[in-house]
């Protein structure tokens, strides 16, 4: 069975590790060439946008696709919008894992807004140091709020793009340690944590340091995000893969081998 999943998650890099020597399978992982040196993938990696959802769609048909899982980012809106519309023109079985939203603790200082320019505006007119932890496609919006000292962890350099005119880098990409982020936000002197709620364990310890630490968090919402047969992790989906390839008509079983 052919199988596309949309990647750019430890979900979808679990997914490909259980389906990468599974001769059930042929699994193509697509990635959208956001970071200059993604880690090494152990199935057939395809980078760069389709082209909208005709390209996904005409993509999808060209390859003889049987079925497509959704593992893209809960902040990664629009290809998810791509994906149901082309599945659904091409009446392909999609299901989406979908990682759980973090939940407010006691002690949580959070400030939940919108999008990254409410974020720049919840920081306030007093100037204080800011952790940004967020792609850095997103940091253009704290040019708007420059009387700030930022620091902001990123995975490759921000690139030319506008930013905030006192801001440095950190680069580095998760899973984050528990005491290091303690750490950091003491000698670092934050004032205030940006961070979107993206779920998982991989970024929470910077969540966990900040409640122990009295810091506020400026939480930027999830975006509405659309998805197929909603499954909760990679395991999930390999499950759901079977269940379709136990349910294919023959011309698709025959086509996977
Ligand atoms: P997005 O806004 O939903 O997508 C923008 C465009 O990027 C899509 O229309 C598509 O281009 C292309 N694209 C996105 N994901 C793709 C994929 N897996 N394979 C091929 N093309 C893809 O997405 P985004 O928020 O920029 O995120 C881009 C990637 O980074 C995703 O793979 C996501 O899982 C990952 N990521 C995102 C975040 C985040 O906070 N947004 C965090 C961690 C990882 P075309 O229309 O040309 O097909």
């Amino acid at each position: 069975m052919r199988v596309l999943i949309l990647g750019g998650t430890t979900e979808a890099s679990e997914l490909a590790r259980l389906l990468a020597d599974d001769g059930r399978f042929a699994a193509t992982l697509s990635l959208a060439g956001r970071t200059v040196a993604p880690r090494p993938q152990p199935l057939p990696t395809r980078i760069g946008g389709f082209g909208g959802t005709a390209g996904l769609e005409a993509w999808l048909r060209d390859h003889a696709v049987d079925a497509v899982i959704d593992a893209t980012h809960p902040y990664a809106d629009q290809i998810s919008r791509n994906v149901v519309a082309a599945c659904a023109a091409l009446a392909l079985p999609l299901a989406s894992i979908r990682r759980a939203a973090w939940q407010r603790e006691d002690g949580d200082r959070w400030i939940e807004v919108d999008s990254s320019e409410a974020a720049a505006e919840a920081l306030g007119a007093i100037a204080v140091r800011v952790f940004l932890s967020l792609g850095r496609l997103e940091l253009t919006a704290f040019a708007a709020a420059p009387q700030h000292h930022y620091i902001a962890r990123t995975i490759d350099p921000p690139g030319d793009i506008l930013l905030p005119p006192d801001i440095s880098f950190i680069s580095d990409r998760g899973p984050f340690d528990a005491v290091k982020e303690h750490d950091f936000l003491v000698q670092e002197r934050i004032a205030f944590v940006v961070s979107k709620n993206s779920g998982g364990t991989a970024t929470y310890p910077k969540i966990a340091a900040a409640r122990r630490l009295g810091i506020p968090v400026v939480m930027i919402a999830r975006p509405d995000k659309p998805h197929g047969v909603a499954l909760e992790s990679a395991a999930a989906a390999v499950r759901w893969l079977e269940d379709q390839l136990a349910h294919a008509p023959p011309s698709t079983s025959r086509r996977s081998v």
